[in-house]
């Protein structure tokens, strides 16, 4: 089946820049950095992409993803428990 993505296994490669503000001698200068960075691909990771354009910082993202990750375990843990009742 054709995917209509370039992705490798859910990720994207993407090259962004981050303006980065220092304090040098007492004067506010602005640092360009480029990162290489992988973003998931909004094809075959739609939840992960979207939490991905909509969280503000890297921690927020973090955070966010762990959330998610948290919630598929919980699904698991009750569907788990939902084959115990079942065969009892
Ligand atoms: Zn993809």
């Amino acid at each position: 089946m054709d995917k209509d993505c370039n992705c490798i296994k859910g990720f994207i490669e993407v090259q962004y820049k981050e303006i980065e503000k220092r304090m040098v001698k007492g004067k506010e200068i602005c640092i360009e950095n480029w990162y290489t960075g992988s973003r998931f691909c909004p094809v075959c990771e739609p939840k992960r992409a979207h939490i991905q354009d909509t969280s503000n910082t890297s921690e927020e993202l973090g955070q966010r993803l762990r959330e998610l990750s948290l919630y598929k375990q919980a699904e698991n843990y009750n569907k788990q428990e939902t084959n115990k009742t079942r065969i009892l």
